[in-house]
């Protein structure tokens, strides 16, 4: 509807602490902060981060399966966006940048889709996502390590 109607929007909650999450009156800011999880797959060595699930409860979820992800020092930084906009940890010299460990997402498009990113579908949103994931969509899960 927004999108028809030509209202802005963003995504917000994550943790909600970015300045660039206000986009003024007359938009419509979508507050993940009822949707959140993380699923950690420790045969595949992956994890499934969703909504609004915070770092520390990630690095926990993860710690419990003996695994590691490079998340920052801030435990109530959201994930998603901590993936999706670079990522800097203590361990970038030895792990690379957190959005280095996407993997897959799935994303809501402008347009209201619901789409696949990873190595097979959408390719190159995949590339994309890595590090200037907030400019395709909405990303309601992500896939890492
Ligand atoms: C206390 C603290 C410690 C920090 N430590 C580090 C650190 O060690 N290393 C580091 O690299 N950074 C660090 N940061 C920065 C942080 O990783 C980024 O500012 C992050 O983008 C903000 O997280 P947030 O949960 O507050 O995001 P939000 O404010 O919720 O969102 C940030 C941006 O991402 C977009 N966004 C949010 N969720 C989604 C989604 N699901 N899909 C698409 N777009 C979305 C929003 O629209 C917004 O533009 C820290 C920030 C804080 C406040």
């Amino acid at each position: 509807m927004c999108f028809e109607e030509s209202i802005p929007f963003v995504a917000r909650r994550g943790g909600g602490h970015s300045e660039w999450s206000t986009i003024g009156k007359e938009g419509v800011i979508i507050d993940l902060g009822r949707c959140k999880g993380v699923e950690v797959d420790g045969a595949n060595r992956t994890a499934v981060l969703k909504g609004s699930i915070l770092s520390k409860k990630v690095d926990v979820a993860l710690a419990d399966t003996g695994l590691f992800i490079a998340l920052g020092n801030g435990n109530i930084v959201g994930a998603i966006p901590y993936f999706l906009n670079g990522g800097a940890s203590i361990t970038t010299s030895i792990t690379g940048f957190g959005t280095d460990q996407i993997l897959a997402a799935r994303l809501i498009t402008a347009s209201g889709e619901l789409i696949e990113v990873n190595q097979t579908h959408n390719a190159d949103l995949l590339w994309a996502l890595r590090g200037s994931g907030r400019f395709f969509g909405l990303v309601i899960e992500l896939t890492a390590i």
